[in-house]
């Protein structure tokens, strides 16, 4: 192993070197490593856990303004070190500079929102319900959360969390993503600066070992989960069989349809934006076209046309438009699946395998892909290729539009580009998808509404951030009281109270 390593962050510090299991970190762009992860035992994970659930004694009782002030002095930090967090996604992920500040920025309206906790936390009140009798409620934090999440967004995924539920008075142990583990470490100091006590916010670093330790522990009380559909699945089940709360958000596979009606420049500029930015990894991507009746043939080519256009190199690079893909693994995955659809009768109408990019021979380039005729039963439909790669499939109405979306697995985003509002409307109550976009490809609600698909996308009852991460952060309590000192002849009755 080579480079610096990188640690955990527990309890306000990094840890020492504990000379345990390490995980190589490349920088996509040169396909050389960079420097080495530490991946925590079970024994580490639970130091940790045990270190927030210290944290929480304290942390649960201060107050909402001391909450509300950290999470202010929290959001200029993270606002005035946008560039250095984005260099350090640029570097581990391989997405450009202007993409990970995009990314930042995202994840900075989630700390905004949070920085409204006094508000978000009002309960509320009836008074009188009864002769004498008020009834309140409010809300309590639940005690440790951990947080899983995936590489692609390693600063704005962590951010659906962790600003909330520290906001609503929990403590945190997040483990992020061994691909891109240096962001978390940054973003741990600025809470720290910000005056967030030490052991609330914690990174533990690791892979299935630390996850399951997370999972199965009994001091974490809950468990927000973003990455792949079949990891989703067994997090929602193991940590539900343990009794925690979960929310575990999987993959996708998300369709813009598009009508004859539509302005097709628009519509295919937009598409290409959303199928070939971040080279395809995000959850949000649009990987399958829908094109309806005459509007294909027009689609295609100028989507190809686009497709071709796009610039692809090194991250750092001013003038890249689209960086590499994460790992070799993936590229070849991709690449193989590109292989597939030529296979099994698609039309390859740009093939970006093979790529070679000037500054970045070793790194894992992929170039943009346009398939055509692409049907529902090939490989290149049916799996989330997280890559590249837009199908194009042909349909003849919206309403086998509408059907098509319905038959597949995921639910997470969707999109409709047309002129007609009838048509939008008929789409966007028909589809069984999380988010929907009209004229916008990619639909990533705004921090003040939640984030969350259907289906496979999301296993468990609550979405992230907004109204919803609140509620998946805390607990209910309803309070009925009465004062009797007072009120004579509130004699007590042994059938069931009913009002008076
Ligand atoms: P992944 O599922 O491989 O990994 C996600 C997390 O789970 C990582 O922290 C990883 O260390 C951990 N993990 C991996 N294998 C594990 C195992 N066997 N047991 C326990 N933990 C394990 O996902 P990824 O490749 O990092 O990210 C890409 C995936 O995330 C795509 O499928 C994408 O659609 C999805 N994603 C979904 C959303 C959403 O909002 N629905 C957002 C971003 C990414």
């Amino acid at each position: 192993m080579m480079g610096t390593t990188i640690e955990h962050w527990v309890g306000g510090k990094r840890l020492a070197e504990t000379g345990g299991r390490r995980a190589p970190v490349f920088n996509p762009a040169t396909g050389q490593q960079q420097a080495q992860v530490a991946l925590a035992s079970a024994a580490e994970v639970s130091d940790a856990v045990q270190v927030a659930s210290t944290a929480f004694i304290d942390w649960s009782q201060s107050s909402l303004s001391r909450r509300a002030k950290i999470l202010f002095s929290f959001r200029e930090l993270v606002n005035s070190h946008i560039d250095e967090l984005a260099e350090l996604i640029t570097d581990e992920h391989g997405k450009v500079l202007s993409d990970a500040r995009g990314e930042v920025q995202r994840g900075l309206e989630v700390v905004e929102f949070a920085c409204g906790i006094p508000h978000l936390l009002k309960g509320e009140y009836s008074d009188q319900v009864s002769a004498g009798i008020d009834t309140y409620s409010f809300r309590e934090p639940l005690g440790v959360v951990a947080g899983i999440t995936p590489f692609n967004f390693p600063v704005m995924v962590p951010m659906w969390m962790h600003p909330v539920a520290i906001a609503c008075g929990n403590t945190f142990v997040l483990k992020p993503s061994e691909r891109d583990p240096s962001a978390s470490m940054l973003v741990a100091e600025l809470w720290q600066r910000a005056g967030l006590p030490d052991g609330v916010f914690n990174v533990v670093h690791g892979d299935k070992e630390a996850v399951d330790a997370l999972l199965d522990s009994p001091d974490v009380a809950a468990v927000s989960f973003v990455g792949s559909t079949p990891i989703a699945r067994y997090i929602h089940q193991r940590a539900s069989a343990t009794g925690k709360r979960v929310q575990a958000l999987g993959g996708a596979k998300n369709h813009a349809v598009v009508l004859p009606d539509a302005d097709l420049d628009f519509a295919s500029d937009h598409l290409v934006a959303a199928a070939f930015g971040s080279a395809g990894e995000r959850c949000m991507a649009v990987s399958a076209t829908v094109a309806v009746g005459a509007a294909a043939d027009r689609l295609v080519e100028a989507v190809s046309a686009k497709a071709r256009a796009v610039k692809v190199g090194p991250g750092r690079q001013s003038d890249s438009e689209m960086g590499p893909v994460i790992t070799q693994a993936a590229k070849d995955r991709i690449e193989g699946l590109i292989g597939s659809g030529a296979e099994q009768g698609a039309r390859l109408s740009v093939d970006g395998r093979g790529l070679r990019v000037e500054g970045g021979q070793d790194g894992f380039f992929v170039g943009p892909t346009v398939i055509d005729e692409v049907t529902t039963s090939m490989d290149v439909y049916r799996e989330e290729i997280f890559g590249p790669v837009l199908s194009v499939l042909r349909v003849q109405t919206v309403e086998e539009a509408i059907d098509l979306i319905n038959a597949n697995p995921y639910g997470n985003g969707t999109a409709i580009f047309t002129s007609s509002g009838d048509a939008a409307r008929r789409f966007q109550r028909g589809v069984k998808v999380g988010m929907i976009g009209v004229n916008v490809p990619i639909p990533v609600p705004m921090a003040y509404y939640s984030f969350g698909g259907w289906k496979d996308s999301l296993f468990g009852d609550k979405h992230v951030h907004g109204a919803e991460g609140v509620s998946f952060y805390t607990r209910g309590k309803v309070v009925t009281s009465r004062w009797p000192e007072h009120q004579s002849g509130s004699a007590a009755s042994y059938s069931f109270p009913t009002a008076t």
